[in-house]
């Protein structure tokens, strides 16, 4: 069983983000970029169903700019067999990322594919419902659990009410929740070795996508920064704050 892992470049969750002067997007200048931390997780899973021998080959993909096959490197160092990069500069948006992804699985022909339930910088939590829907593929969304049996996997799903299990026929789609696994951290000698692992570049016209943006960003802008607290005297003039100042968010 081929597995794909879908691996995208993103601001690190560490970065304190800030908006350029002109408003029309995030600085992106000097700053460090890490992979999706929810494609971490998809990585591990994939590389654990492998470690397990339920799968054969794990094929990590990251679609964007040049510099990604940085993050597809970190992928191939924690157990990805191979990558493939879609080298572009154009801005990638889900939909475009999921036809680019369908493009992939129609020459690769996995039978799962494991994405992020969002990527952490456009938080779109879009592109794995997208590429089920143009694959025509079964979903399990925010997967918490993931358990293969002959061509079935159950996905126990992290939903407002608590967990919903789903069984699906592969091939399929599943994107990952946080609680899936931990990941594992790269080890130097893996790093070593991950330079020597295939890595594919393809382009968007290669695999005949029209990619182009359907969305305008009209304004980003930061949070309203928030007002310093108070210390209160009493707790009855804490209990009077709390009935008459504070807000219903
Ligand atoms: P989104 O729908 O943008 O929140 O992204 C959901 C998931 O789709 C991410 O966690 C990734 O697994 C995958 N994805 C989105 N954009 C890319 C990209 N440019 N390259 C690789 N994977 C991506």
């Amino acid at each position: 069983m081929k597995i794909l892992v879908a691996v995208k470049r993103v601001v690190d969750y560490n970065v304190k983000v800030r908006v350029k002067a002109d408003g029309s997007a995030v600085e992106t200048d000097g700053v460090k970029f890490s992979m999706n931390p929810f494609d971490e997780i998809a990585v591990e899973e994939a590389v654990r169903l492998k470690e397990k021998g339920l799968a054969t080959e794990v094929v990590a993909v990251s679609l964007g700019v040049a510099q990604c096959q940085e993050t597809l490197r970190t992928a191939l160092a924690v157990g990805a067999d191979r990558a493939i990069h879609v080298q572009t500069d154009v801005e990638l948006q889900p939909l475009a990322v999921a036809k680019l992804l369908k493009a992939i699985c129609d020459k690769e022909q996995p039978q799962l594919v494991i994405l992020g339930k969002q990527a952490i910088d456009d938080d779109c939590n879009q592109t794995g419902q997208m590429l089920a829907a143009l694959t025509g593929w079964p979903q399990g969304t925010f997967a918490s659990k993931v358990e293969i049996t002959g061509n079935e996997i159950s996905v126990v799903r992290e939903v407002d009410g608590g967990l919903e299990t789903v069984a699906l026929s592969m091939p399929a789609v599943v994107t990952t929740d946080l609680r899936l696994n931990e990941p594992r951290y790269a080890t130097l000698p893996n790093i070593m070795k991950a330079k020597k692992k295939p890595l594919e570049t393809l382009t968007v016209d290669a695999l005949g996508v029209d990619a182009s943006p359907r969305l305008a960003t009209l304004k980003v802008a930061e949070p309203a920064k928030r007002k310093g607290g108070i210390k209160v005297d009493s707790v009855a003039t804490l209990v009077d704050k709390l009935k008459n100042e504070a807000r219903v968010i």
